[in-house]
């Protein structure tokens, strides 16, 4: 445990839950392959996401952009990279 950890004690990205950057129930709950949201006619491509909306992803969100959770990056940068080798696997 760092200096920096005991006064400001780590909390999941996700729940809050202490000791973790992104617990294993939020890590958990970003597990799911990519699925078809729309076709839109003007961009003729589809669209995919990477899960619903859901409090866990929008705490994870905010967590990055508004509060400079930097250490949740990795695990965010690891999920959107499975989503992306997942499509390109299944062309
Ligand atoms: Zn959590």
């Amino acid at each position: 445990m760092s200096v920096r950890e005991l006064i400001f004690p780590r909390a999941c990205a996700g729940c809050r839950a202490p000791g973790h950057v992104l617990c294993p129930q939020c890590r958990e709950h970003l597990r799911q392959p990519p699925y078809l949201v729309s076709r839109p006619r003007l961009l003729r491509a589809p669209v995919f996401a990477l899960g619903s909306y859901s409090d866990i992803r929008r705490n994870i969100i905010i967590s990055m952009k508004e509060q400079g959770n930097r250490e949740v990056r990795d695990y965010i940068g690891a999920v959107v990279a499975a989503g992306v080798a997942h499509l390109a696997a299944r062309g």
